[in-house]
């Protein structure tokens, strides 16, 4: 059985093995796959793999023996899984390997809003302490998150999991989505309607999938209804926020902060809107990386293949 792995770079850049896969067949790891290469190198292999690559209907139409595709993240809009159905092959994803470190990473970009850490260091080290009159100084207003409102787009895994923390901090929050459920409410959570959510909520971090329901849930109207100087995080895709708008907002001080995992095309392009805007910290889509998660992740998509050579496929996005 061949197996070709796409773009196994940014899962594994040399610090895990391939081992648990090479144990099922004959291997072929790619650090990355341009377009125009792709079916040549997955050839008359029968499992693929992807992180990032995306696979379309007319790629699938070249790649007659493909019978299972595993996405190797949770986000697995870069497959047309319809396209995979309609053709017998089961698509399946990492449902559950990067709630914890994105939960944590959503706070390292809501930490970094409120006390800028790493500027206030950079001051340190270039004497503007030594050279301070008094015994403290900061460069930007310092926010205090207890009782003020954490709205959270999209309550799934990752979303309750940042619920955790927010209640922790102190932080009041009140979560959206589209399939509500009551019973997850407490003294200090509530599940509400979106405008509810975009009207009530200092911070609003997104949870949710790309699909054509959630593409640009934020963006000029949505952003009119929030309060003024809200902070924003997107850990989710890219695509969620109309990033023109956002950019707007932010040099208009409507929005007061953003902070991007992710953005509209990756790797960033110069003339995102977001690279020139004022006030909002970007980082290269690392929120799931940590070698624990990535750890993680490599041992459910080889188990995904296991489970599905045995005949109970697991983890399938295209039933
Ligand atoms: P999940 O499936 O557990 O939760 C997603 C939730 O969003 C579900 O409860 C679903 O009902 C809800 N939802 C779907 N459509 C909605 C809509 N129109 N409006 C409101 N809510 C809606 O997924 P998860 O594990 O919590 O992951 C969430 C997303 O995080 C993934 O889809 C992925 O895009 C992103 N992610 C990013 C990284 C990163 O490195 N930045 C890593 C992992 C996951």
């Amino acid at each position: 059985m061949k197996i070709v792995v796409l773009d196994g770079y940014t899962l594994n850049p040399g610090d895990l093995v391939w081992a648990g896969l090479e144990k099922l067949g004959q291997v072929t790891v790619y650090d990355r796959t341009p377009k125009d290469k792709i079916v040549e190198r997955v050839g008359d292999a029968t499992i693929i793999y992807t992180n990032k690559t995306p696979l379309t209907k007319e790629l699938f139409d070249q790649m007659p023996h493909v019978k299972f595709v595993g996405v190797l993240a949770t986000g697995y809009n870069v497959v047309d899984t319809d396209a995979a159905k309609a053709k017998g092959i089961v698509v399946t994803n990492i449902p559950t390997y990067g709630t914890t470190a994105v939960a944590q990473f959503t706070f390292a970009l809501l930490l970094e809003m409120c006390h800028h850490v790493w500027a206030h260091h950079e001051e340190v080290k270039k004497g503007a302490w030594t050279n301070c009159p008094d015994f403290c100084f900061w460069n930007y207003p310092l926010i205090e998150l207890a009782d003020k409102t954490m709205g959270i787009i999209g309550f799934g895994r990752i979303g309750q999991s940042v619920a955790k923390i927010a209640q922790a901090l102190g932080l009041k929050v009140l979560a959206y989505d589209n399939y509500p459920n009551k019973e997850l409410e407490n003294e200090s959570l509530k599940i509400v309607d979106l405008d509810t959510l975009l009207a009530n909520s200092d911070v609003i971090s997104l949870h949710c999938p790309l699909f054509e329901s959630t593409k640009g849930i934020i963006n000029k109207n949505s952003i009119a209804k929030m309060k003024d100087k809200v902070m924003i995080i997107n850990t989710s895709r890219g695509p969620l926020i109309v990033e023109e708008d956002l950019a707007e907002a932010l040099n208009a001080e409507k929005i007061g902060y953003a902070a991007v995992d992710v953005v509209s095309t990756e790797p960033i392009k110069l003339d995102n809107p977001l690279l020139s805007a004022k006030n909002c910290i970007i980082t290269p889509h690392i929120a799931w990386a940590p070698k624990e998660s990535r750890d993680r992740l490599m041992n459910i998509g080889v188990d995904n293949l296991v489970k599905y050579l045995s005949g109970n496929p697991v983890n399938v996005v295209n039933k």
